[in-house]
């Protein structure tokens, strides 16, 4: 899925036609979906970096990359 105004998603990922995001997969596409209409990803603890949204770091990354700082 594509559209004119986007960066085109990588074959992995999925970009919604109508809200404009890019998820980092299928999954993520899916679930912010619901009754025809376009949930906000953060909302449901999903992360944007460089323009795709991804499924929430485990509990081990985050504290491997927030551990150390005050
Ligand atoms: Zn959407
Ligand atoms: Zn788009």
């Amino acid at each position: 899925m594509s559209c004119a105004t986007c960066r085109p998603p990588t074959p992995a990922q999925a970009h919604c036609a109508t809200c404009h995001r890019t998820f980092g997969g299928v999954t993520g596409f899916d679930a912010h979906r619901k009754d025809a209409a376009c949930l906000d990803p953060a909302g449901f603890g999903y992360v944007e970096r460089d323009g795709v949204w991804r499924t929430p770091m485990t509990d081990e990354a985050r504290e491997r990359l927030y551990g150390g700082v005050a």
